[in-house]
């Protein structure tokens, strides 16, 4: 197979120049720790703005979003190179659909990744939510059961919608990190990580907000309400976790379907045989044989035999 020409990342100079200096700066910092490929991989529920965010970071509009109908099945992976560095941005499907994970969706997402590395998981959920419930718990175990709970030490959770007011004149700081803590709990309960782990306690949170109506500073760059400019910080986050001293994610065959299903079970087998042997097989030959008994005898003496009994009973 012809091996695929990877496009410039020219969706950079769109940037403010101060936003475009610090991300070649972080892009330096990946090549100088010999990194020169990144594999950003992003999950989450449907409609929270995976796409947009996509969109975002590539700063193009490379994948479709769409705030009415769910996506299309299949995952979508983007790439593109500066300054010999490649970067992998794979967008996927919503993994809830009608209050279910989406099976199929996952399903469709592995295969794609198969013989993939996953630097960087991108956990994405809205800013603007106010309660988890059971399907961000779903969620995070699907994830958790197909990658192993290692993927996160390499994750961040991004939170959309960013610029927004929070209720009840709620300090702005004071709602994202009590919105952080509730989703991080989940990560923890999903991945059955003790408190005192250091894995998932220590899953960066960041913030984006995609809306072409974004803040900006001085610089002309995009901000949050608290000031930050939002993509070099995420693209920080993303290099720390990176060259943080957990190996990426390789998906192979064996992590994807799990154990062997011929092996799975194998030990059951004598015990199944016994079982069946000292239950069925010996009660059934026991049975049996007093039957070959009972024909071996002569007809007048069974008959009459049941005759008596007959009238025992009588
Ligand atoms: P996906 O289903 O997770 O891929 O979500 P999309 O990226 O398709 O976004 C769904 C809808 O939310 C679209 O209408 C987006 O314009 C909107 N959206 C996504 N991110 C943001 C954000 O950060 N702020 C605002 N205001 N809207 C967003
Ligand atoms: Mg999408």
């Amino acid at each position: 197979m012809a091996s695929q020409i990877i496009r410039e990342w020219a969706g950079i100079n769109t940037f403010a120049p101060a936003t475009q200096t610090k991300l070649l700066e972080l892009l330096g910092k990946l090549k100088q720790e010999n990194v020169n490929t990144l594999t950003i991989l992003v999950m989450g529920k449907g409609g929270v703005g995976k796409s947009s965010t996509v969109n975002s970071i590539i700063g193009e509009r490379v994948v479709s979003i769409n705030p009415f109908t769910s996506e299309g099945p299949r995952p979508v992976m983007v790439s593109r190179t500066r300054a010999g560095f490649t970067l992998n941005i794979i967008d996927t499907p919503g993994l809830i659909e009608g209050g279910y994970v989406n099976d199929i969706a996952l399903e469709l997402i592995k295969r794609f990744l198969l013989n993939k590395t996953i630097d960087v998981l991108l956990y994405v959920d809205r800013l603007d939510a106010y309660r988890v419930d059971e399907l961000d718990k779903l969620i995070a175990k699907a994830i958790t059961n197909t990658f192993g709970k290692e993927i996160w030490n390499k994750a961040v959770l991004a939170l959309t919608h960013a610029q927004f007011t929070p209720p009840d004149g709620l300090p702005y700081d004071e709602f994202f990190s009590k919105r952080s803590e509730a989703l991080l709990k989940i990560v923890r309960s999903a991945a059955q990580i003790k408190k005192d782990f250091p894995l998932a306690s220590s899953v960066p949170v960041v913030l984006i907000e995609n809306s072409g109506r974004c803040h900006k500073n001085d610089n002309d760059e995009k901000i949050l309400p608290n000031g930050t400019a939002w993509i070099p910080h995420l693209v920080e986050t993303i290099t720390e976790i990176t060259l943080n001293k957990h190996a990426s994610i390789h998906v192979d065959k064996k992590l994807i379907e799990g154990p062997n299903p011929n092996e799975r079970g194998k030990l059951w087998i004598p015990l199944i045989f016994a079982l069946q042997y000292f239950l069925v097989m010996k009660p059934i030959q026991g049975f049996i044989k007093r039957d070959i008994a009972e024909q071996s005898r002569p007809s007048w003496e069974r008959q009459r035999e049941t005759g008596y009994r007959r009238r025992d009973f009588s």
